[in-house]
């Protein structure tokens, strides 16, 4: 078969900043599971009049994200309205950034091993992300019979776009952008950005590049919505690299169905359903919001943002490995999370020189050490107990066994005799002298070996 497939995929990322406030209000931006429209007021539910005041802890985070993810910040930005008319937008557009968004052309690498493929040896791969900019959230729609309710506590909270360039051409490769994406925002403290409950929705454009013969096609683009697990965004690409193939196959050309289309994943059939047509970009008729001031950055506010994330996941994990000889899989558990690997580091601290690294860093990591019960210090003085009673009973476990001996003879007689519970009972006798501090079968052989 002279024909040759390979996916085209983009990606379209919100995450909801955890900033306490909304955007452009006071009212509180902690919305998941509240009673619906408790937490309105008149800017948030764009009644006419209200001005919008931005959040500057928004704005300053999304320049930490777009600097964690490799952007440049340039040094001047601005918010535009985005208008459409859909119920889940008040005011008729949703305040948002167009041409001048606060980061531009980043990139975050991957190490992808093409499980779908069966390559085992793993690449590194550069994702380049086009944009990172800010907007506000909108209401969340629930649908109930035939009726659709609006929840306006979502409206105005703090989302930032993240836009990638189509550069992935696998959901494997889909999969750990988003896992990696979903670290670096919680590890500089902006989001929580769980997927499941809303806070981090993806939105994959896919298509095909296929080859026939000497021809190249395209498929159409296809923009897919409504995954809300990294699981699904898996399944959704998959299903509809499938589909497009079969599409094509069919047809053996290739239609045109205008710019995009998007097609929701329906998580129960386990497909991806037909919407409705998205409106062109030229639609949403952007302008500048006249209400909000532009954003210039000065030189040294950039650089007191870059010194505020130095040491990123992907750096803290070459520290551990370089500096303090961990292996690539016991660096990567200590540096899932910066509470963990600042724990870590704390250990390393107050451990060093008294106790092994290697060692440390298994017993976090095999013990499961809950790191918010216990304090690196207490860790380390439970550790370095530990220690000393081992040595103790290494040391004196002989005196206590020959003691042992003498004060039960018959004890002794009988196990030569051949009665081998005889050396249970003398076990016995030994545990309670060391008061359990020596573990049976180091008694045991040391016993055997004085015996005869
Ligand atoms: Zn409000
Ligand atoms: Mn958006």
């Amino acid at each position: 078969m002279d024909k040759f497939f390979s996916p085209i995929i983009g990606l379209e990322i919100h995450i909801e900043l955890k900033t306490a406030s909304k955007m452009f209000c006071g009212c509180s931006a902690n919305h998941f599971g509240k009673k619906p429209n408790t937490q309105v007021c008149p800017i948030c539910l764009g009644l006419p009049g209200a001005l919008p005041a931005p959040n500057k802890k928004a704005i300053d985070w999304t320049v930490l994200a777009g600097l964690a993810l490799g952007c440049q910040i340039p040094k001047f930005s601005k918010f535009d309205r985005k208008n459409y008319f859909y119920p889940d937008l008040p005011k008729g557009y949703q305040i948002s950034q167009y041409d001048l968004p606060l980061g531009i052309n980043g990139k975050l690498e991957l190490k992808v091993s093409n499980q779908s493929r069966n390559e085992k040896n793993i690449k590194s791969k550069i994702i380049r992300i086009r944009r990172v900019h800010l907007e506000e959230d909108t209401a969340k729609m629930i649908h109930y019979q035939n009726f659709t309710l609006l929840d306006f506590n979502r409206a105005g909270v703090p989302l930032i776009e993240i836009v990638t360039e189509p550069d992935f051409e696998s959901s494997d490769e889909v999969k750990e952008f988003l896992v990696k994406l979903q670290q670096i925002v919680r590890w500089i403290g902006i989001a929580e950005a769980n997927m499941e409950k809303g806070q981090m929705r993806c939105e994959p454009t896919v298509n095909l590049k296929i080859k026939k013969g000497k021809k190249i096609f395209y498929t159409p683009l296809v923009e897919l919505k409504n995954i809300n697990s990294f699981r699904f965004v898996k399944k959704a690409i998959e299903y509809e690299v499938k589909r497009q193939l079969e599409e094509f196959e069919k047809t053996g050309e290739v239609k045109r169905e205008g710019n995009k289309t998007t097609r929701g994943w329906d998580e129960k059939k386990g497909i991806t359903v037909l919407q409705r047509e998205k409106e062109e970009a030229a639609d949403y008729r952007y302008f500048p919001e006249p209400d909000i001031p532009p954003i210039r950055w000065r030189k040294i506010q950039i650089t007191n943002f870059k010194l505020q994330i130095l040491e990123l996941p992907e750096v803290k994990r070459e520290k551990f490995i370089k500096e303090y000889g961990l292996t690539d899989y016991q660096a990567k558990i200590l540096t899932s999370k910066k509470e963990m690997a600042d724990y870590f580091e704390k250990v390393v601290k107050l451990g060093r020189g008294k106790l092994e690294i290697s060692y440390l860093a298994n017993f976090i990591i095999n013990k499961k050490v809950e790191i918010s019960r216990i304090s690196p210090n207490q860790l380390i003085r439970n550790l370095l107990e530990k220690e000393k009673i081992t040595k103790i009973t290494g040391g004196e476990l002989e005196k206590i066994i020959l003691e042992a001996l003498k004060e039960n003879q018959k004890a002794t007689e009988d196990y030569k005799k051949g009665k081998v519970n005889a050396v249970q009972f003398l076990i016995g006798q030994v545990m309670a002298k060391t008061k359990g501090q020596a573990k049976p079968e180091e008694i045991k052989e040391k016993l055997v070996e004085l015996i005869s």
